[in-house]
């Protein structure tokens, strides 16, 4: 471990990387393999590969069940999931969405031509700000779908008040939020239904994977039909439907990953801790704050803010002197959706409304956690971090004075 790691170590400078082998955010977390393989065993015994099999159906009830909601239809990946729910609570014209989350967001509309209308969230939460939609509502508006994003809750109680009083269906992408609380209860049964995430990279692993979970019967009924087509019996179609089927071996994927809930929750915590206390003092850099005392959280994303003029450094330079290193750090999200297309050809001005959004879009970075990374990894990410900041005008000239000279 070379944890005083001096400047001209730095493999931005010409330095050897810290780690052999890339550090990547986002690696998927893979529960009990045998218990995996014995699953997918039985599955190739039983000849039941799709079509709401075995395996899909106690997916559905066990998530249900964890959640404590009525009803979880599972699909084949959260961007179905997000585009049937918005078809199945027959949203039009436009729907507020925060600009600040993965391009799957907006797109889910979009797709259907409903226009997305990007809404500035609040800085010190990174959710979508209530006192902001109310400004963005106009005749066309029919609803408002709002991120738990990282996994800490919206501030839904304020969203559901404003969708009662003018009329709105409010909705939720909880694709970060698996297993986290909102005033002490589970994330999944607030608005008119929530949307869940199981992609590889996710909490909680399908392979691939989405759910619309809900109290509500006859929105999971129709929901549950548009995901084969709109079929309601052998020889009846009754609503245009699409394919977002989970197959067997994703749900015994997912079965898994539930099983070891309690591990990954550990294992993220423990390395946000360790994360917290590495870079406590480090001047700008600041690690996203959970906190299970109030709300359960997961844990899942390492979200870093740098402001670059209190550390010296940028942003930026800090993600591509990582790079360097082998720690692949990302920029989520950024530049924001508003900022990419179709969004920002559309919406050329978006951003005049969004200070909030692009001022952390330039500053957050996401660093590596889960099971595949170790307490000493995060100590020498740190230390590459600290090293850097210490020196960051130094490493600011001479990158420049290489590509000047
Ligand atoms: C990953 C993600 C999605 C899309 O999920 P998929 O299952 O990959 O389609 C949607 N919204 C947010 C906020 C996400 O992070």
């Amino acid at each position: 471990m070379s944890l005083g790691k001096r400047i001209d170590d730095l493999a931005i400078l010409g330095g050897k990387p810290e780690f052999e082998y890339k550090l990547h955010v986002g690696r998927p977390n893979i529960g009990d393999r045998e218990a995996f393989l014995a699953r997918v065993n039985d599955m190739l015994d039983r000849k039941w590969l799709s079509n709401n099999g075995p395996y899909v159906q106690e997916f559905e009830a066990r998530i249900a069940e964890t959640l404590g909601v009525k009803h979880c239809v599972v699909m084949c990946n959260a961007t179905l999931a997000l585009e049937i729910a918005v078809r199945a609570l027959g949203l039009s014209g436009e729907v507020i969405v925060p600009g600040f989350t993965a391009a799957a967001t907006p797109h889910s509309l979009q797709w259907q031509y409903i226009t997305p209308v990007f809404c500035d969230i609040k800085y010190a939460t990174h959710n979508i700000d209530p006192d902001r939609v109310e400004d963005m509502i106009t005749p066309r508006t029919t609803g408002i779908l709002a991120v738990h994003l990282w996994g800490r809750p919206c501030d839904v109680e304020a969203l559901q008040e404003i969708a009662d009083r003018r009329g709105l269906k409010l909705l939720f992408d909880a694709a970060h939020a698996f297993g986290c609380t909102y005033k002490g209860k589970m994330i999944g049964g607030f608005g008119e239904c929530e949307i869940l995430s199981f992609h590889a990279t996710k909490f909680l692993n399908s392979f691939e994977g989405g759910a619309v979970v809900t109290n509500d019967a006859n929105l999971a009924h129709k929901a549950r039909l548009m995901k084969v087509y709109g079929f309601e019996g052998p020889d009846n179609v009754i609503y245009i439907g699409t394919n977002a089927k989970m197959s067997e071996v994703c749900a015994a994927m997912g079965l898994t990953s539930l099983e070891c809930l309690d591990d990954l929750i550990s294992a993220y915590r423990a390395n946000y801790l360790h994360y917290r206390k590495e870079l406590a003092g480090i001047p700008g850099v600041s690690c996203i704050v959970y906190d299970d005392a109030v709300e359960k959280c997961n844990y899942q994303y390492l979200a870093v803010e740098v402001d670059g003029q209190t550390a010296g450094i940028s942003r930026d330079l800090l993600v591509r002197l990582l790079h360097a290193e082998n720690v692949l750090a990302r920029r989520h999200f950024y530049p924001g959706c508003h900022k990419m297309e179709p969004y920002k050809s559309l919406f050329p001005h978006a951003g005049l409304l969004l200070p909030e959004t692009e001022k952390l879009a330039a500053r957050i970075m996401l660093l590596p956690t889960g099971t595949a990374v170790n307490v000493d990894e995060i100590s020498r990410v740190c230390a590459i971090i600290r090293t850097a900041v210490e020196n960051g005008p130094e490493i600011t000239d001479r990158l420049n004075a290489q590509s000047g000279g």
